[in-house]
């Protein structure tokens, strides 16, 4: 599946409509096939089941029929995870969907679709465009969140076949010389042309040491600055072996990445900047589109809390009895605060960042968001806001 695809796919789910039916949001490790999560979804439907009666538990069977119907005819045999989401009712929906990399075994029904799983491996896997050089071949392939998309250029020199009988030893190295500057210039060539369409912004090679070496050496500063790593592959290895190996190395450069956003976002608090941390100042920017990116710690825990149905609005806390403080209307219902935050920066495009590991996230809620503009007289706020955090951290309130 393409990054694009995704990204659509997570918007459509974002805002989906709810109706008077839940909706399943069924999440599979099929890492280990059957046996990888078939008591874990055996289990928790039980549990879910009795939940519901009457017509609430007839979507819900119905719902779920169809989850497992995909599950033993839908599946494709190389797929490690799947998200699967249904709903019954008189506006079903169903959206299946699986991938080369793993995700997590979790079932959840809910008014609106979970999406924080499916947000995390779009953020995790991404895209990038690997280059794979041999002494005979070379091949340039896109990989989108864990498999390969797309072969972009593939070219057999057949060098040997070319060459004359009659050849020297040293006349044939030298051809073979240039031949192999022209081929890695060519080669260049179609990579600036592919990654500068913006498509694209991470490039691994792979491939026999030396030439790598030398495409490596070859490559103009544009492309040597969206280089991210250069891994030892042969022609005999199967390009899904290559490819499996630049997958972890990619997600170690997303993490570095993610690590530099946490970074930014302590700069930007510590200079009056562009940043909100903590769980009530994220979801108000969310709220107010402020967010340019949202920054979430795999950890963070959800906490309870209301969205609004009417408005879109959500807050942590106890709601009942009570009408949104955004709109006044009384359509409020529970929430997980972690997937509305999440559920807001798609829905409004934003950029989310989960950090795998960071204390200082976790010190400071475990969110926070960049921002693209302070919200009209929040200036003042902000710098007011900040002053009482700091006098909290150094003890003097
Ligand atoms: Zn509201």
């Amino acid at each position: 599946m393409e990054l694009k695809e995704l990204q659509q796919d997570i918007r459509t789910l974002a805002t989906l409509e709810e109706t008077s039916s839940q909706a399943i949001s069924c999440y599979l490790n099929l890492e280990d096939g059957t046996a990888g999560y078939r008591n874990a979804l055996d289990e928790r439907a039980g549990i879910l089941r009795k939940t519901f009666s009457g017509e609430e538990r007839k979507d819900f069977e119905a719902a779920l029929g169809r989850i497992e119907e995909f599950i033993q005819t839908g599946l494709l045999p190389d797929v490690k995870g799947a998200a699967i989401f249904a709903r019954g009712g008189r506006q079903p929906f169903f959206l299946p969907l699986q991938f080369r990399v793993p995700l997590p075994n979790w079932l959840v029904v809910n008014s609106i679709p979970n999406i924080y799983h499916l947000v995390e491996l779009k953020d995790t896997y991404h895209r990038f465009v690997v280059m794979i050089s041999t002494e005979e071949s070379a091949r340039i392939v896109a990989v989108n969140l864990g498999e390969v998309t797309e072969e972009l250029w593939k070219e057999r020199p057949e060098l040997r076949k070319r060459v004359g009988r009659g050849w020297t030893k040293e006349h044939y190295q030298n051809h073979r010389r240039n031949r192999t500057d022209q081929f890695i210039k060519e080669k260049i060539q179609v990579l600036e042309q592919l990654m500068s369409a913006g498509r694209y912004a991470h490039l691994i090679l792979a491939g026999n040491p030396r030439i790598t070496a030398r495409v490596r050496n070859a490559l103009p500063k544009p492309l040597a600055a969206r280089l991210v790593d250069t891994i030892v592959a042969s022609g005999s290895d199967r390009i899904s072996d290559v490819v499996a190996a630049t997958i972890s190395s990619f997600v170690e450069q997303e993490e570095r990445e993610s690590q530099a956003v946490v970074e930014r976002l302590w700069e930007e608090m510590h200079t009056d900047g562009l940043a909100v941390v903590g769980i009530r100042e994220t979801l108000q920017a969310l709220q107010r589109s402020q967010v340019d990116v949202l920054v979430m710690a795999k950890a963070y825990e959800s906490e309870p809390g209301w969205s609004c149905a009417a408005c879109g609005a959500a807050g942590m806390g106890d709601w009942k009895r009570k009408v949104c403080s955004e709109c006044g209307e009384q359509q409020l219902r529970d929430a997980d605060i972690k997937e509305e935050m999440v559920r807001m920066a798609e829905r409004n495009g934003c950029h989310v960042e989960i950090v795998n590991h960071s204390d200082v996230l976790m010190q400071i809620g475990g969110v926070g968001a960049l921002l693209r503009y302070l919200a009209p007289g929040q200036y003042l706020w902000e710098l007011h806001d900040q002053a009482i955090k700091q006098a909290r951290a150094y003890g003097q309130l």
